[in-house]
Order: C-alpha cells, then sequence, then structure tokens
C-alpha cells in the first residue's frame, strides 16, 4: 500500500518516482527523470513544423507556378485580331 503512492520506474523497476516540479516526474531510487512538458511539446513542435514546412512549399509552389492563361478569352480575342481584314491599297 506504500507502493501505491509511488509510480513504477522504468529503468530501476522500483516504485520509487515521486513528482518533481510542475510536471516533472523523477526516481529517488535511480538519476531516471522524465518532464512530462517536454514530451507533449515535442510531437506538437514537430506537427506544427511540418505544417509550416508544407505551407511554404505550397507558398513556394504558388509562386513559382506560370500563371493562369484565360484560353477561353483569349481564344475569342485572337481569331479577331488575327482577322483583321488586309488594308486595301
Ligand atoms: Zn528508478
Amino acid at each position: 500500500m506504500f507502493d501505491r503512492a509511488y509510480l513504477e520506474c522504468p529503468k530501476c523497476g522500483r516504485h520509487t518516482i515521486v513528482k518533481n516540479g510542475e510536471a516533472r516526474w523523477s526516481c529517488i531510487n535511480c538519476d531516471f527523470s522524465r518532464d512530462l512538458n517536454a514530451n507533449d511539446a515535442g510531437p506538437l513542435n514537430l506537427l506544427l513544423l511540418m505544417a509550416m514546412t508544407a505551407l511554404a512549399i505550397a507558398l513556394v509552389a504558388e509562386l513559382l507556378r506560370p500563371p493562369i492563361q484565360p484560353r477561353r478569352s483569349s481564344d475569342r480575342i485572337s481569331p479577331s485580331l488575327v482577322q483583321t481584314p488586309p488594308p486595301l491599297q
């Protein structure tokens, strides 16, 4: 019943994990310690970084891509420009 007060240490296997700070757990038997905040922030930061990178790539691809030519309007205009009657001289 005393052991239940402590979490089992994954390193030494003894129930000697105590809360040591805001979100930091450490073993009083060995030097094991784990920061829960750091573990939570890690994957989130990585995900954010990946999202930012994907966004940056999309933005660069958008900038590098040539502008969309309005084909229909140009097709409509160009024949009339081409088929201008030659000057009668
Ligand atoms: Zn330990």
